[in-house]
């Protein structure tokens, strides 16, 4: 496995390469869920691509960008296993410069759920995405349902900017008690990662409501309400695939998204109908 965090190195490196690429950008500190998304690139391209990078862009003030997990001798092991040919770790002071154009997320898109108390944080998502993909030009780029808000925009952003790497959607992968692995779970104490099986037990009791035929979105979420007590929920929501909020569950164009505080531990999770 090549190990590159100079950009213009990975830049020249690119052009020497044929077939198909498989890109997973991500924040390290790997997991099942992460290493799902390399298997997946790994089976299905000729070179992949895994690239750590933790973005200051897209976290706010106050949020825990110092102490995010790094785990970079561990991640090094985990891609070298999983039969990743290149790592990209890039310096925040390289990828960004002191003059250069923004994009925005649409505003209507993005300033909703994961956006409403994360106002830009999409925007630092997509600045990121965009630069990774023009570094590392992929035929796929794998991202998981997990962050499913974080996914539409992104394909949004590959559609509407004309770019024609191929976005692959990926299964949210769990533990076997159903809670959605995550980065951010080292965080937990053991009290609360018991707390945490409250956003996985809502979402898989909607989805038995709705095989029982319950529709209506209002019910849903006060059932979900329930369960989730006593958490500070940040939001449950019912949304259709483009992100628009959905008072009747549509079979197989919905997703019902959760965001709750577990102590001091944001944590989302979703389910797609
Ligand atoms: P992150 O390192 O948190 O930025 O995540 C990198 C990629 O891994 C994103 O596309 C996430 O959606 C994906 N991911 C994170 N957790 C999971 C999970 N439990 N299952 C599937 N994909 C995940």
């Amino acid at each position: 496995m090549k190990i590159f965090s100079d950009i213009y190195e990975l830049i020249e490196y690119r052009k020497t390469l044929t077939g198909d690429i498989g890109f997973v950008p991500t924040m390290g500190a790997l997991h099942k869920g992460h290493l799902s998304l390399i298997q997946n690139s790994v089976k299905n391209n000729d070179i992949t691509i895994v690239s750590i990078f933790v973005n200051p862009t897209q976290f706010l003030e106050g949020e825990d960008l110092d102490k995010y997990p790094r785990k970079l001798e561990a991640d090094i092991k985990i891609c070298e296993l999983a039969g990743v040919d290149i790592l990209f770790t890039p310096k925040s002071e390289e990828i960004y410069f002191e003059i250069e154009p923004k994009i925005l997320a649409d505003e209507k898109k993005s300033y909703i759920l994961e956006g409403y108390n994360r106002p830009s944080h999409f925007d630092g998502v997509l600045r990121v995405v965009l630069k990774l993909l023009n570094i590392t030009k992929p035929t796929n780029a794998y991202f998981g349902k997990k962050d499913a808000q974080q996914l539409y925009l992104i394909e949004n952003m590959l559609k509407t900017l004309f770019l024609n790497t191929k976005i692959v959607p990926c299964e949210i992968i769990r533990e076997d008690d159903g809670l959605a692995l995550s980065s951010r779970n080292i965080y937990l104490s053991k009290e609360e990662r018991k707390e945490a099986l409250k956003l996985s037990k809502a979402l898989k009791t909607a989805s038995k409501e709705i095989i029982k035929k319950e529709r209506d979105s209002s019910k849903l979420k006060d059932i979900m309400l329930k369960i989730l007590e006593p958490l500070k929920v940040e939001y449950v929501e019912i949304v259709d695939r483009d992100f628009n909020l959905l008072d009747t569950i549509e079979l197989k164009n919905s997703i019902i998204l959760v965001a709750a505080k577990v102590g001091n531990t944001r944590l989302i999770d979703n389910i797609w109908i």
